[in-house]
């Protein structure tokens, strides 16, 4: 008998790029967690345009386990992307995501659904520890996560990545935020409702290797910044008010010495020195109106945020329509 979507009352939203070592693995771990709490579920696996056989995989397993969803992509969109699609899917009252690598432990996910019965519309992961990750990216994140709440007024919570359990509420909410540069885990906190957090640690990768590659995680970091904080932009312009207050100060002076001393100014080097310093912070600061521009440009451009190849476990119902 097929179990309707629809009746689900636990939605799990996996999101996978390139996963053919653990996916399997990770369903296996994920069923036998979701059996122990007695209720109905959906596993919406998302393919984020994998080149590997995790999609051979995946379709396998959907055959035979009628609560197991594929949303394949045409291409690679990224792991936010991914999460977003998945929330447009999910049918469940209560939608949990977790990363397909089992760093998140699924059991923990237990612990969310207790907290979500006792009232609460958003339960994050807190990371204690974290194993097996490089101690560049630890510190990175580290430092990271603290400067992206020094510099937004959103509370974006420390430690904690995208393995949470929200309510439908907070899920149809986030599904009408429709901007394209995703920082997923700090849109959840600006929408605000009760919000707790469960503590675990996370274990090493079972499988494979990291998806998030130095240049996507600097996209990511900088897609935080940038979409709940303009204080770079503030900051560039005080750069500039202090650059021009000191130029103009410097300015007084040499006409100062001009007019009444007869020291002539040898310096060619430091006119270079000033000129090279001023046109790099110039740059810089161009650089980050840059950042904020190609953003607004990919809002403008009102592109799709992903494209679906095929959707696997959904037999529409008459009459159904989605976004
Ligand atoms: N992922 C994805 N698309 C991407 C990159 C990653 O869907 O472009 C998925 C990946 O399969 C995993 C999750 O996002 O389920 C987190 O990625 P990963 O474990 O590589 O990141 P890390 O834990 O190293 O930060
Ligand atoms: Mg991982």
């Amino acid at each position: 008998m097929v179990v309707n979507a629809v009746n689900a009352k636990y939605s799990v939203i996996i999101p996978m790029y390139n996963e053919e070592q653990v996916i399997a693995h990770t369903y296996e771990r994920l069923s036998k967690v979701m059996d122990c709490c007695g209720d109905t579920y959906e596993l919406v696996f998302v393919n984020d345009g994998s080149r590997d056989r995790t999609m051979t995989i995946m379709r396998e397993i959907a055959d035979r386990d009628p609560r197991v969803k594929i949303i394949d992509f045409s291409r690679n969109f990224g792991h936010q992307v991914a999460i977003t699609a998945g929330m447009d899917y999910a049918r469940g009252e209560a939608i949990v995501v977790i990363d397909a690598d089992l760093q998140d432990p699924p059991e923990v996910i237990l612990e969310m659904i207790a907290k979500w019965k006792q009232g609460y519309e958003v339960v994050y992961g807190k990371r204690l520890k974290r194993h097996g990750e490089t101690a560049f990216k630890k510190v990175t994140a580290k430092l990271y996560y603290r400067l992206l709440s020094s510099m937004t007024s959103v509370d974006i919570p420390t430690d904690t990545g995208d393995f949470r359990l929200i309510d439908r509420k907070v899920a149809d909410v986030l599904r009408g935020l429709k901007e394209k540069n995703r920082y997923v885990r700090g849109l959840v906190s600006w929408v605000g409702f009760q919000q707790t957090s469960v503590e675990y640690v996370r274990e090493e990768r079972f499988a494979g290797e990291t998806k998030y590659p130095l240049k996507k995680m600097l996209r990511f970091a900088l897609d935080g910044i940038t979409s709940f904080s303009h204080k770079p932009l503030k900051i560039a312009s005080y750069i500039g008010f202090a650059l021009s207050l000191s130029s103009f100060l410097y300015l007084f002076f040499v006409l100062f010495q001009k007019l009444f001393t007869s020291r002539t100014v040898p310096g060619w080097a430091s006119i270079v020195g000033v000129n090279l310093l001023f046109n790099g912070i110039m740059l810089m600061l161009l650089g980050v109106i840059g950042e904020y521009i190609g953003r607004i440009y990919d809002e403008a451009k009102g592109r799709p945020l992903y494209i679906v190849r095929q959707e696997t476990g959904y037999a529409r119902l008459p009459g159904e329509e989605r976004e």
